[in-house]
């Protein structure tokens, strides 16, 4: 019932520590070895339920124990993130981005944010640096998307964080929009995880349409 025994690698595990998490919070026991056996997942989590490590957890593992991307060559334009995270706003994003930046420290996994609102300058830059785990609001990935600043084919996870609320603020088409880039070769597997605090018909209808065979989580 710790951290410690479920294996998630060592770097992660040390830095679980120095966040002082010691033992799982309901969603993160349950969720974790879900996605670290490789299985689609759909959880009913509150916020303050710990939802973000559960999803982050099995990710910066998997991307630890795959393949790293590789830093884009230099003058490259587009980059192809692993790992894929939306979340409905930019507040939710930059929160989302310094817990993971956190859990990857030391890991060689790079983490980068990306939300509409703001200048697209700087996160144009922080996308070249390189980018395994992309934390995003669906607008603005739609527009890096159109300017071929951003490919989905090399994604393994994607998160859909707090599904319901990005439905509410009328983000379906654009959703739709990202996970059809992310339907066509060479991409192989996608491992799909969805987050939502209420579970209406049209978040069912994304699971189904998103998740292959996947276990519904409610805690
Ligand atoms: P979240 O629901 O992901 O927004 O997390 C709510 C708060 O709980 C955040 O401040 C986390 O850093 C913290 N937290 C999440 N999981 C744990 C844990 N296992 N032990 C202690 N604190 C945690």
């Amino acid at each position: 019932n710790t951290f410690a025994e479920i294996d998630l690698g060592e770097a992660l595990n040390q830095n679980i520590k120095r966040c002082k998490y010691v033992k799982p919070t309901p969603v993160q026991r349950h969720a974790i070895p879900i996605s670290l056996a490789g299985r689609d997942l759909m959880a009913c989590a509150q916020t303050g339920s710990g939802k973000t490590a559960a999803f982050c957890f099995p990710i910066i593992s998997g991307i630890m124990k795959g393949q790293a991307s590789q830093r884009p060559p230099r003058g490259a334009r587009t980059v192809y993130p692993l790992a894929l995270i939306l979340s409905p706003t930019r507040e939710l994003s930059c929160q989302i981005h310094d817990e993971a930046k956190k859990f990857s420290y030391q890991t060689g996994v790079k983490v980068v944010v990306a939300y509409g609102g703001a200048p697209i300058s700087q996160q144009l830059r922080d996308l070249e640096r390189g980018v395994d785990i992309l934390v995003a609001t669906p607008g603005r990935l739609v527009d890096l998307l159109e300017r071929a600043r951003v490919s989905l084919q090399m994604i393994r996870y994607l998160a859909l964080d707090e599904a319901d609320r990005m439905l509410d603020m009328g983000f379906e088409p654009q959703i739709r929009k990202i996970v059809e880039q992310m339907d066509m070769p060479p991409q192989g597997v996608r491992q799909t995880m969805l987050f939502s605090a209420t579970f209406p018909k049209e978040i069912q209808k994304l699971a189904s349409d998103f998740l292959s065979n996947y276990v519904f989580l409610a805690v």
